[in-house]
């Protein structure tokens, strides 16, 4: 049988390779290092991790990434394998001593007897006969074959950077401030005219949250993420330092609104947020990218009138960071569409994190695998962690009605990725009523259930709703 060939032996790389061999296919797996680095990498370890040694949460209950844990042991994971029996004490976290783990990954795939591991950089295309391909090289994709994948995908369709806006629950934003209102009504393609949240300032409001951004604590660019400026994509606290009224002229502009709540009070300026996911569960802050801390950004984002509980599913960021603009390029089995031979894989595709880059890596592996066994391909419930962080790469997301930077960027798997309950918990056990965080609790446990009901189903090879 041919094999199935993989670039890139990080985390996603890896795992695809395990599900691959697990299935009886040979693999060949391409990895640059120790030959060449990138400039994050130290070790020649496979699934190596490059900075911190925490793959989050492991509450698979209440928590999206504890439930993404707990499915990928139950779908034979080689990375969750490693981590468990490399484990150390990190509380509620489940973090692994780093050497111990990457070097669990590199015996476990050298050791098979299905596996071939080359140490060489694929500087461009992938051969002509090599049939099925996993690209997995990751956020810092050497640039050869960046270069090849952007000149076959298209210009705009490789990004360098993320310039993240905060993304927020939608039910956390207070509809008796804020309001739903495209600006001059203008409907678009696929709008209805009402189609961004609005959150009105007044002058003072407006002059604080200025003074905030400028006092705010921000982060620094590491050394090797030079250039960071592009696209016209500036953070706002940039903006903020170029004059007092840039914001206003810009992202924060209160032209063609009016705010139904006060009708006579024309707002001095307005936030915008715009919906970002299919499911219309999460809206992000148009124009919002920005440096300032994680921390900082929760408690300056709240003093906007309409923000004042927000929970935010991410927050803002700008990083050096290679990947796709996927839902337009990918198939719903992670195929490039133009050229389906080439299956991607990690965080080059647009998920973030150690755990979701090697989630998406075994799903492109047992896709591959699949397809290579003549196989249907079953996609994953859309209700599972998989299937919900699948759907954001291949099709959940919302494309930007307006011109300007592309709107798709990495995400980490959270709650508002899945698809709503049909019911929500009203009531606990004992019969009285859940309010507040206990209802919140509540709902991620019937959300979790759910995910694992339904994954379990699909794995007894049962036909349940996938993911698009
Ligand atoms: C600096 C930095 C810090 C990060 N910190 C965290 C963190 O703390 N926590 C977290 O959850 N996520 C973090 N991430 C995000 C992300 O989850 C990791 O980068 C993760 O390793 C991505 O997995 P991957 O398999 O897609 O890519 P990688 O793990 O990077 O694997 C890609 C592999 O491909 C190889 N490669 C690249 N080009 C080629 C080529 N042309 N030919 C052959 N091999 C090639 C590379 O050497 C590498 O081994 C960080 C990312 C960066 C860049």
């Amino acid at each position: 049988m041919q094999p199935i060939h993989i670039i890139g032996g990080g985390l996603a790389g890896s795992e695809a390779a395990w599900q691959i061999a697990g299935r009886g296919i040979p693999v060949t797996m391409h990895e640059m290092r120790p030959a060449r680095s990138t400039a994050a990498h130290k070790t020649d370890g496979l699934a190596e991790l490059v900075c911190s040694n925490s793959f989050r949460s492991d509450d698979r209950a209440t928590s999206a990434i504890g439930l993404l844990h707990e499915e990928m042991r139950r779908l034979g994971s080689l990375i969750m394998h490693a981590a468990d029996t490399n484990q150390v004490p990190a509380g509620g976290a489940l973090a692994v001593d780093r050497d111990g783990f990457s070097a669990a990954v590199t015996t476990a795939l050298a050791g098979h007897p299905l596996i071939e591991l080359r140490r060489e950089e694929i500087a461009g295309l992938p051969p002509s006969d090599w049939d099925s391909v996993i690209v997995a090289t990751g956020p810092l994709t050497s640039p050869a074959l960046a270069d090849a994948i952007r000149a076959a995908t298209g210009e705009d369709a490789l990004a360098f950077f993320d310039a993240i806006a905060p993304i927020v629950h939608r039910d956390t934003i207070d509809l008796d401030v804020a309001w739903f209102q495209s600006r001059y009504d203008k409907a678009g393609p696929g709008g209805d005219g009402a189609d961004y949240i609005n959150c009105p300032l007044t002058r003072a409001q407006y002059d604080a949250f200025v003074d905030a951004l400028l006092a705010g604590e921000k982060t620094s660019f590491h050394e090797w993420e030079a250039t960071p400026y592009f696209d016209g994509c500036l953070p706002i606290e940039v903006m903020a330092e170029r004059g007092r009224e840039t914001l206003r002229h810009g992202p924060m502009k209160p032209v063609g609104l009016t705010n139904p709540h006060k009708p006579q009070d024309k707002p001095y300026a307005v936030v915008q947020l715009r919906q970002d996911n299919r499911l219309g569960s999460l809206f992000n802050m148009v124009g919002f990218q920005t440096k300032l801390k994680h921390g900082e950004q929760t408690r300056i984002f709240r003093t906007i009138p309409g923000l004042e509980r927000a929970e935010f599913a991410r927050l803002g960021g700008l990083h050096r960071n290679t990947f796709l603009n996927s839902p337009k390029l990918l198939d719903p089995t992670l195929r490039l569409t133009v050229a389906q031979r080439l299956r991607f894989a990690g965080q080059i595709t647009g998920c973030e994190g150690y755990v979701e880059s090697a989630a998406i890596g075994l799903l492109a592996g047992r896709f591959a695998a699949a397809e290579r066994l003549g196989e249907e391909i079953a996609l994953p419930p859309a209700t599972s962690a998989h299937g919900a962080l699948l759907a954001h790469i291949t099709g959940g997301h919302v494309e930007t009605i307006d011109a300007g930077p592309r709107s798709f960027q990495p995400m980490n798997v959270n709650f508002g990725l899945f698809p709503p309950l049909a019911r929500s918990p009203v009531r606990a056990p004992d019969g009285a009523r859940l309010r507040g965080p206990a209802k919140s609790l509540a709902k991620k446990q019937a959300l979790t259930a759910r995910a694992l009901d339904d994954l379990a189903r699909w794995i007894g090879g049962e036909h349940v709703a996938a993911a698009e």
